[in-house]
């Protein structure tokens, strides 16, 4: 079973510590960061976080900027806020574009999953009635139409190309052997050349990496194959 990813931003360790336990209870898997910086590094390297919790007082930034430029990047994800009974609730409410909800500290562990399975129910309805698109990063894969953006522009790609983003979209940060790719996107029942996976990577690179001699976005995985992250 796919457990569902959260992303946990809190520099109190303490406070960390008690929402880890309640969400691994619950039957989340948990990724956690102290800072801001910490919690890019963090999405960046799992593509799959879900639904992110933020503090808001952090040592770096604060949580409403952290919140600004995730949504930025991710339309999708849930963002619940932390929030402390000190901070003045109409300026947080006002700072708190992108934000899905919030909880005030200190909270109870039954009020905490409360808010993140609803946060769940409603985000997967929403994909439901949004499906057909696959947003990660500056990449959206329309796969009713499919097409390509990378920030907004089209980037053109050939059926074979569209494919292959498919499949990396659709398992970020997993690597995917040339075979399987091969048997994926050309069926099983194709007895070409392993190589045709590769060559068709490598024009997929120039169009869609930022400096294709270097490509951090479709990455090689030696000796096996390849590997799609943001
Ligand atoms: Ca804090």
């Amino acid at each position: 079973m796919n457990l569902k990813k959260i992303l946990v931003l809190e520099d109190e360790t303490s406070i960390r510590s008690f929402v880890v336990v309640n969400l691994n209870r619950a039957g989340y898997e948990v990724v956690e960061a102290g800072t801001g910086a910490e919690a890019f590094e963090k999405l960046s390297r799992h593509p799959d976080i879900k639904l992110a919790i933020l503090d808001i007082m952090l040592p770096d930034t604060d949580g409403f900027e952290v919140c600004r430029k995730i949504r930025t990047a991710d339309p999708h994800i849930g963002i619940i806020m932390l929030t402390a009974k000190t901070q003045e609730m109409d300026k947080v409410m006002g700072l708190m574009t992108g934000a899905d909800d919030y909880i005030t500290k200190p909270f109870s562990p039954a009020e905490l999953t409360a808010r993140i399975d609803a946060l769940f129910r409603r985000s997967e309805n929403t994909a439901g009635v949004e499906a057909g698109e696959i947003v990660q990063g500056p990449f959206r894969l329309n796969t009713r139409n499919r097409t390509l953006e990378k920030d907004k522009a089209r980037i053109k790609l050939t059926q074979v190309e569209y494919s292959i983003m498919k499949m990396f979209m659709d398992n970020p940060g997993k690597a995917l052997s040339r075979e399987d790719i091969l048997n994926t996107v050309w069926g099983r029942d194709y007895f070409g050349e392993l190589k045709i996976a590769d060559v068709n990577i490598r024009r997929l690179r120039l169009k869609i990496e930022d400096d294709p001699t270097n490509p951090t976005y479709i990455t090689t995985v030696w000796g096996f194959g390849y590997k799609w992250g943001l």
